[in-house]
């Protein structure tokens, strides 16, 4: 098997047809072996049919279907487990990522490359999605301790190699992009424009969050360290500061009389210790999720993949 194709979705019926004759097209130009893995993640409408029909057609389109929607990166990593070409594209289901720089990503990974990952130059969502982008991009690389390449996403081709070390990875809470980027090799970006989805609405703000924190937890412990950082320059300040009441007392007779003062402070400590239990938390969240060991999805059928 020269390539496989990943294919993840949830809700897509308008977008998998269209979508299969695109990527048809693109992977009979790179060779006559080849697959199609696509990965219901709990679709609620006529996704699974549309799949399973063009299967009868063509035996290459396969189908591994989740038990419920266990997210976004649980379904690539299961068609990633389930693949067998050589090389491994992910794409999405919207046709946002045009099949066809498939063929470019190709050619590039011929001059020696073991990832092509696809980088976004125009996003055609609104202006406050794509601010959040920017700022989330910016925060993650500022922070995280491997180099992420800014705005690349899903999209991207993967030699096996790749795939062999991301799908034997033991941890349950898969962020795929910034994993990839982790595993190191030759690697490299190449410019495409993402198109506006097809048909059909987008993730929910709050499914973006979740993925957002996903990946600034999982490859940083500043967020821990900024905790330390905040904490030690309280204890500091108010070691000056009760240093300064002992002194107007004793020398000066001045008593501080101060409600305003007081409240202002306890507050503002408060609200420090708050912000790093949280922080805390998340982590302890994480891994919790870790230990419990409890299978990233549940796969009800499979279509087409033997085990
Ligand atoms: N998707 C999925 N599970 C989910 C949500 C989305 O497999 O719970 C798929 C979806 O069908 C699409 C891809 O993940 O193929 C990206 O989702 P979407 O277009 O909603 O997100 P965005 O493009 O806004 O990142
Ligand atoms: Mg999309």
């Amino acid at each position: 098997m020269e390539i496989s194709a990943v294919i993840p979705f949830f809700n897509e019926e308008e977008n998998l047809m269209p979508l299969y004759k695109r990527l048809k097209k693109v992977l009979n130009k790179i060779s006559p072996y080849h697959e199609m893995i696509f990965i219901n993640d709990g679709s609620e409408d006529k996704s699974e049919i549309v799949i399973k029909k063009i299967n009868k057609n063509d035996n290459k389109v396969k189908l591994i279907s989740f038990s419920r929607n266990f997210g976004h990166m649980a379904a690539i990593h299961a068609g990633l487990a389930n693949s067998k070409g050589k090389w491994v594209t992910v794409l999405d289901a919207d046709l946002q990522d045009p099949p066809e720089v498939i063929l470019k990503m190709f050619k590039k990974a011929q001059e020696g490359f073991e990832v092509v990952y696809g980088i976004k130059t125009k996003r055609k969502e609104d202006i406050f999605r794509r601010i959040l982008f920017k700022v989330y991009y910016i925060l993650l690389n500022s922070i995280s301790y491997y180099k992420m390449p800014l705005d690349s996403g899903t999209f991207s081709l993967l030699n096996r190699k790749v795939v062999d070390i991301l799908t034997e990875m033991p941890e349950r809470n898969k962020y795929f992009s910034g994993l990839r980027a982790w595993t190191g090799f030759r690697q490299t970006g190449l410019l495409y424009e993402r198109d506006k989805r097809y048909k059909g609405k987008p993730a929910s703000l709050r499914r973006l969050f979740n993925l957002a924190f996903d990946g600034l937890l999982s490859f940083s412990y500043i967020p821990l360290r900024i905790s330390s950082f905040l904490g030690m320059i309280f204890a500091a300040l108010a070691f000056i500061f009760i240093l300064i009441i002992f002194i107007l007392r004793l020398f000066f007779q001045i008593g501080i009389i101060g409600w305003a003062s007081t409240i202002s402070t306890v507050l503002l400590i408060g609200g420090v210790q708050l912000i790093t239990l949280g922080i805390i938390g998340e982590y302890l969240a994480r891994i919790y999720e870790e230990v419990k060991k409890r299978p990233e999805y549940i796969i009800k059928e499979k279509i087409g993949i033997k085990n």
